[in-house]
């Protein structure tokens, strides 16, 4: 075969290959976009695991009408512009994939409008081809997305779909990892039309707590003691909570850089020896927040975007591990004193 340039539609696809695994990576990819856009309610539709729909609501900024169209094309965002801003990076979004991925192997429908607009717009576009139809409908300040039949033009992927009790599961995962970094958002989830999730904001420690127990469990919640320390450069806040004979709350482990969730043996590592060195052999969960200046970490690594590059490694790794150290050391006794490893 010649070397010829892919037709739009085939490139989307195989770039949906890397960041549309299942639904609960639509999921993903669609309610960090509403995060971007600055929502404080996000709604979420599942019907039959996501198989079958999934639709997004937010009350964020909105798209403009003759931005609908673009949104779904591919390398097409609103959120970087230059290399300088690709190395600052603090939204989600910044490939501009996304939706032109999603939109690739499914029905999407975008629905928008912005606060100084009259009028609301609708983007409608089918796997097949990439022309997208615009007009109007009717909808209030912020965006939403339906997601249909996804897969449905990619047989093999569809097939790879697993029970829609399973799929719905990765969903709710993905939801709490969204959710336990943005505490002012209000999220609610719906399965099959019954309410499932019902997030709500939390603006004072109580309801931080209260928060917490819904998104972690109560098991969690009621274990977990706080964590705050910083320096010039790195803050670290949180909650770690030790296993004990009457629970294991240690499947809780949530890492979080600069808002985004991450997995990283580094940090894994640093917690292991936080707890040696406190002579603990009973194993932590933890939800935990480091910020540092988003250049000194990079994001780009990984399309899903789970992984991180910090340029200081071994500097972060001791900066987390001495405070957790620290937290381990000033841990509330637990009351009954049975629980105590
Ligand atoms: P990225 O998030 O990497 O920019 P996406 O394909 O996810 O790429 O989205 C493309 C663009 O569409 C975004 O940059 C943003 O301008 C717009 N957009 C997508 N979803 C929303 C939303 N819920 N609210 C407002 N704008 C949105
Ligand atoms: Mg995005």
């Amino acid at each position: 075969m010649a070397i010829q340039i892919l037709p739009p539609q085939l490139a989307n696809q195989i770039a949906a290959g890397e960041v549309v695994e299942r639904p609960a990576s639509v999921l993903k990819e669609l309610v960090e976009n509403c995060v971007d856009a600055g929502a404080t309610k996000i709604e979420i539709d599942i019907e039959r695991g996501g198989s079958k729909s999934m639709v997004i609501r937010d009350n964020g900024k909105g798209i403009p009408q003759q931005e609908l169209a673009l949104a779904l094309a591919r390398h097409a965002t609103s959120k970087v512009a230059s290399l300088e801003d690709l190395e600052s990076i603090l939204s989600f979004g910044f490939r501009g994939e996304a939706l032109a991925s999603i939109s690739s192997v499914s029905r999407l429908t975008l629905s928008s409008r912005t606060a100084d607009a009259s009028e609301a717009w609708q983007a409608y576009a089918e796997g097949r081809e990439m022309a997208v139809q615009v007009q109007p409908t009717a909808h209030p300040v912020g965006t939403t997305v339906e997601v249909v039949d996804l897969f449905f033009n990619t047989p093999a992927r569809r097939r790879f779909l697993r029970a829609d009790k399973t799929e719905f599961t990765h969903i709710e995962e993905q939801l709490r990892r969204i959710a336990l970094a943005q505490d002012e958002v209000h999220f609610s989830l719906r399965h099959n039309g019954k309410l499932v999730r019902q997030y709500r904001p939390a603006r004072n420690e109580r309801q931080k707590h209260q928060r917490l127990a819904s998104i972690c469990g109560s098991a969690f919640a009621e274990r977990a003691f706080s964590l705050r320390c910083s320096n010039d450069e790195l803050a670290m806040t949180g909650f770690l909570a030790l296993d004990d004979d009457r629970a294991r709350v240690s499947d809780v482990q949530y890492f979080y850089v600069n808002g985004r969730v991450v997995r990283d043996k580094l940090v894994n590592h640093a917690v292991r020896q936080a707890l040696e060195e406190a002579g603990l052999s009973w194993a932590a969960g933890y939800v935990l927040y480091l910020t540092l200046d988003p250049h000194e970490v990079d994001v780009n690594v990984h399309p899903a975007k789970h992984e991180v590059r910090f340029h200081q490694a071994r500097y972060v790794h001791d900066f987390i591990q001495t405070a957790l150290q620290q937290a381990l050391a000033q841990r509330p006794v637990p009351e009954d004193g049975a629980s105590e490893p």
